[in-house]
C-alpha cells in the first residue's frame, strides 16, 4: 500500500497537466482559525512534500485572504469596539492586540506560527498585496467584461440567480473604507461606477457614496468564488484542494472551476476534498481551556504529534478528536509504535511513511528512546521520583541530548494532560468514599492517622508551611515508632487508595482540612468495625496451611477450621430430621436457575472454571445439595454429623466438610494437585487421580477431598465410630470472611447440638 499523498504525487506527475507543480491553500483570517484549516495546510504540505520526494521541483504557498470584508464578529471580541469596522477589508481593521499591522495580520500570524511549528513552511501570499501588485488586473478585466457569463455560471452550477445588473466586483468605498457594502452598477471597460449602500448587507451599513473608479491595483475585490479562480491564474497555482464543504457538487469549487476554465482560460488545478477535523466530547468547555482553534490544539499536543494525528487517517476520513479519557496517551503510544515500525520494519510502509511525514525536524539516523507518555504522567505525580533518572533506568543507559529534549517535551504536555484531561483514576486525587484499600490498615497505622489529625488541627491550613508539615509528619512516625513508609502509606491509602502519592504535606494542605479529618476518622471507625470478626486468624502450620502458590493465584481464598473432640455420631435424630424437613418445605419454590444466581455458587463455579473442573457435571457441594431439593429428589440421610452440617451448607451456601480427626495425619494443606496425586472417593474401591492444577485438601497420607468441595475421601469419612472431628469450610471470590465465619459458627453449633463434644480449636485461615 502506498500512502495516499504519494499516490497523488504520482498521479499529478503522470497526468502531465499540472506543471509547474505549485501547491496552494488559503484562509480568511476573520478570527481564531479552526483546526480544520490546519488540516488543510498539512494536507497540502503532504502533497507538496510527496512531490519533492519524487525528485521534482515544486512550490507551496498559502494565501491569507486579508482583503475580505469583516462580516461577523467572534464572540471573544468586544462588539462595541468593532461594530464600526464591519464591512471593511480585514487588513484595514485594527488588531485586537498591539504589535500587529491589522486584525487580519493578528489572526494570520497566529495561524502561521502554528503551522510553521507543525512543519509547514509555505510561501505566504496576502490577497491585498496580490490585488495591489496588479497581478489580479487581467483576471478582473476578464470577469467584468464577461459578467453576464459569470452570472450564467452561477445559475447553471449552483442555481443561484444574480440580478442582471450584478457585477463580480466590489469597490472599497473611497469615503467610508468599506468593501462589503458597495455595489458596482456599471463597467465601461476602464472604470466601474459603484454605490455604497446602507442596506446591501445586514451586518454592515454603507455611507451612500457613489463614484467612478478603476477596479485595478487594489481598489476593490472580486467575490471569493470568482477570486479563487483568478487567484489560481495570477499566482500560477496548479494544485489546490479544499475542505469538503467547498468541494460539494454545485458548491464553491465547481463555480470557481467553471470560471477558471471558461472565463479566465486557465487549467483548473488538481483538487482534492479533505474531510473535517471535529473536536468531540463534552470536555470541550472553554473553562477547560480547549476551544477548537489550531492554536488550542497546538497548546495541547507537541507539533509532531498534532501532525501525526492529522496525517494518520486518509485525507478523506473525518477526524473526531476527544481529548478526554486516554485519547492523548493512546495517541502518543501509537506515535511511538509507528516510530518503531519506521526504524525496525519498513520505513516506506504506510506506518513508517506516516511517521516519517509527521516529523518536523531532520529524522535521526538511529532510533531514539521514547519515554512512554502515560508513564511520564504517572512519574510526574510522584515527587520522590526523578523522571530523568527513572527513564535512564527504563532505557538501561544514559539519555542522549535528543532524548532528553523529547522527555522534556513530554513532561510539558503530560502536565497539561494531567491538569485538564486525565481520567480520574489516573490522577492522584481524593476518592469520594473510603478506598477499599484502606481496609487493611494496621492498628499502628490507624493510631498514626489519629495523631495526624491532632497535628493538623494545631494550626489552620493557611498557617502551615508544607515543608514544616512534611517534617512533622515524619517526626510523628518516629515518635510513635511506626515505620515511616507504613505511616505515609496510611495517609495515601485512606485518601487516594494507593500506597504512594504526591508529597504528603503538599497534598494534605491542598485539600479541605475538614474533609481530611473526617476521612481519617471514618477510616478508623471502619477499621474498628472490621476488627469485630467472630474468630481469630489461626496460625498453626502444624495443623493446617494454605499453600502459598495457591494463595498467590487466588488471594480471596479463606478457610474456616474447627476441631471438635468427644462427639457421639448417630445414624439418625428425629429432631434433626424435622429441622431438615422444615428447611426443605421452605424451599418448595426453589429452581435450579435460582441456585445458579446465588453469589456463593457463582464463586465456586468460577473457581471450578479457573481450575478446569466442569461445573456442569461436577457441582460444588452446596449446589448439588440444593439441586436435589429443586428437582424434588429429597436428601440422603447419612448420619447426625453429616446431615447436620449439610443443613447449614444448604442454608448459607458455604461449603463445609467434617472428617474423622483420628484418620487425618497432620499437617494438612489446601493446595493445587500435582501429577500423581490420588484419592479414593466415598464409596469407591479404586483411587481417582487428580487433574494437576485443581484444588483440594491433602494431609500427610493423601488427598481427603476433590475439586475444592465436590466430594470427600472414603478414608477420612465420619461414621458412627468417629470420636473427633476435623472441620473445614471454604470460601473464595465473593464469599466473605463474615459469611465463612457465620457458617463456621452455625456448623459448630449444630454439631454440638446433635453430636455433642467439645470445641478444641476454631478459627480462620487466610
Ligand atoms: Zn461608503
Amino acid at each position: 500500500m502506498m500512502y495516499w499523498a504519494d499516490k497523488f504525487a504520482l498521479t499529478i506527475i503522470k497526468s502531465g497537466k499540472h506543471k509547474p507543480y505549485w501547491c496552494d491553500d488559503m484562509k480568511t483570517p476573520s478570527g481564531r482559525i479552526h483546526v480544520g484549516s490546519l488540516r488543510g495546510v498539512i494536507t497540502h504540505d503532504l502533497i507538496y512534500k510527496a512531490l519533492l520526494d519524487q525528485q521534482v521541483k515544486a512550490t507551496f504557498s498559502f494565501v491569507i485572504e486579508d482583503h475580505d470584508p469583516m462580516d461577523g464578529l467572534p464572540i471573544y471580541l468586544d462588539e462595541k469596539k468593532y461594530q464600526k469596522y464591519m464591512g471593511q477589508p480585514l487588513n484595514t481593521v485594527p488588531s485586537p492586540e498591539p504589535g500587529f499591522k491589522s486584525y487580519a495580520d493578528y489572526f494570520a500570524q497566529d495561524f502561521i506560527e502554528v503551522f510553521n511549528a507543525c512543519g509547514c513552511r509555505p510561501k505566504i501570499i496576502y490577497t491585498s498585496q496580490l490585488y495591489q501588485s496588479g497581478k489580479m488586473n487581467q483576471g478582473i478585466k476578464k470577469c467584468l467584461d464577461k459578467a453576464d457569463e459569470i452570472r450564467q455560471i452561477y445559475k447553471k452550477v449552483s442555481g443561484s440567480a444574480k440580478p442582471d445588473d450584478w457585477y463580480p466586483f466590489q469597490v472599497i468605498c473611497q469615503k467610508c473604507g468599506k468593501v462589503g457594502t458597495t455595489k458596482v452598477i456599471d463597467w465601461d471597460g476602464e472604470k466601474v461606477t459603484y454605490q455604497c449602500l446602507a442596506d446591501l448587507v445586514s451586518w454592515a451599513q454603507g455611507c451612500g457614496h457613489q463614484a467612478k473608479v478603476s477596479p485595478f491595483n487594489g481598489t476593490g475585490k472580486l467575490p471569493w468564488k470568482v477570486e479563487w479562480a483568478v487567484k489560481w491564474q495570477a499566482i500560477g497555482i496548479t494544485i489546490e484542494g479544499a475542505g469538503k464543504d467547498h468541494m460539494s457538487e454545485g458548491g464553491s469549487h465547481d463555480i470557481s472551476a467553471e470560471i477558471c476554465e471558461n472565463i479566465i482560460n486557465y487549467p483548473v488545478p488538481f483538487a482534492l476534498s479533505h474531510e473535517f477535523f471535529l473536536i468531540g466530547g463534552k470536555k470541550m468547555s472553554s473553562s477547560k481551556g480547549l476551544g477548537s482553534s489550531a492554536r488550542d490544539m497546538y497548546n495541547l499536543l507537541p507539533p509532531q504529534i498534532l501532525r501525526f494525528l492529522i496525517i494518520r487517517p486518509r485525507y478523506n476520513q473525518a477526524i473526531n478528536f476527544d481529548p478526554g479519557s486516554n485519547t492523548i496517551p493512546d495517541l502518543f503510544d501509537d506515535y511511538d509504535q509507528y516510530a518503531k515500525f519506521f526504524y525496525q520494519k519498513d520505513s516506506q510502509s504506510d506506518f513508517g511513511r506516516i511517521w516519517q511525514l509527521s516529523q518536523i525536524r531532520p529524522i535521526p539516523k538511529n532510533e531514539l528512546f521514547l519515554p512512554r507518555f502515560r508513564d511520564v504522567a504517572n512519574y510526574l505525580q510522584l515527587p520522590s521520583i526523578d523522571v530523568y533518572q527513572k527513564f535512564e533506568e527504563v532505557k538501561g543507559g544514559k539519555l542522549t541530548q535528543d532524548e532528553k529534549k523529547i522527555l522534556a517535551q513530554r513532561i510539558k504536555y503530560a502536565k497539561i494532560w494531567l491538569k485538564n484531561y486525565a481520567p480520574k483514576d489516573f490522577v492522584y486525587q481524593l476518592t469520594d468514599k473510603i478506598p477499599l484499600e484502606a481496609a487493611d490498615l494496621s492498628l499502628e497505622q490507624k493510631n498514626y492517622l489519629k495523631q495526624v489529625i491532632k497535628l493538623l488541627l494545631t494550626k489552620s491550613n493557611q498557617d502551615w508551611q508544607p515543608e514544616e508539615l512534611q517534617m512533622e509528619l515524619y517526626n510523628l512516625s518516629k515518635k510513635i515508632k511506626i515505620p515511616v513508609k507504613a505511616a505515609f502509606q496510611a495517609i495515601y491509602l485512606s485518601l487516594i487508595g494507593k500506597t504512594h502519592g504526591p508529597k504528603a504535606a503538599w497534598f494534605l494542605l491542598d485539600q479541605d482540612i475538614d474533609f481530611i479529618v473526617d476521612r481519617f476518622n471514618q477510616v478508623q471507625t471502619k477499621l474498628e468495625k472490621t476488627e469485630k470478626y467472630l474468630y481469630q486468624i489461626v496460625k498453626k502450620p502444624d495443623i493446617f496451611t494454605i499453600d502459598n502458590a495457591f494463595k498467590a493465584k487466588y488471594p480471596s481464598v479463606i478457610v474456616g477450621l474447627a476441631i471438635i473432640k468427644g462427639v457421639k455420631v448417630k445414624i439418625k435424630d428425629e429432631r434433626l430430621q424435622q429441622e431438615i424437613e422444615k428447611f426443605i418445605q421452605a424451599q418448595a419454590d426453589l429452581t435450579t436457575s435460582q441456585i445458579g444466581d446465588y453469589p456463593q455458587i457463582k464463586s465456586y463455579r468460577k473457581l471450578y472454571k479457573e481450575t478446569g473442573v466442569d461445573w456442569h457435571s461436577k457441582r460444588p457441594s452446596p449446589e448439588s445439595l440444593l439441586r436435589r431439593l429443586a428437582q424434588g429428589k429429597g436428601l440422603y440421610t447419612i448420619n447426625t454429623c453429616v446431615d447436620a452440617y449439610n443443613l447449614i451448607v444448604m442454608k448459607n451456601r458455604v461449603s463445609a466438610g467434617a472428617f474423622d480427626l483420628d484418620k487425618i495425619k497432620f499437617p494438612c494443606i489446601l493446595r493445587m494437585a500435582k501429577t500423581g496425586d490420588k484419592i479414593t472417593l466415598l464409596g469407591d474401591k479404586k483411587p481417582t487421580f487428580y487433574h494437576p492444577g485443581e484444588v483440594a485438601y491433602f494431609d500427610q497420607v493423601g488427598g481427603y477431598n476433590i475439586h475444592f468441595n465436590y466430594l470427600d475421601a472414603e478414608r477420612t469419612k465420619v461414621t458412627e465410630k468417629t470420636k473427633s472431628l476435623f472441620i473445614n469450610l471454604e470460601g473464595i471470590y465473593d464469599i466473605t470472611r463474615e459469611q465463612v465465619e457465620k457458617s463456621l459458627k452455625e456448623v459448630v453449633e449444630i454439631i454440638l447440638k446433635y453430636c455433642g463434644g467439645k470445641v478444641e480449636l476454631v478459627g480462620i485461615v487466610k
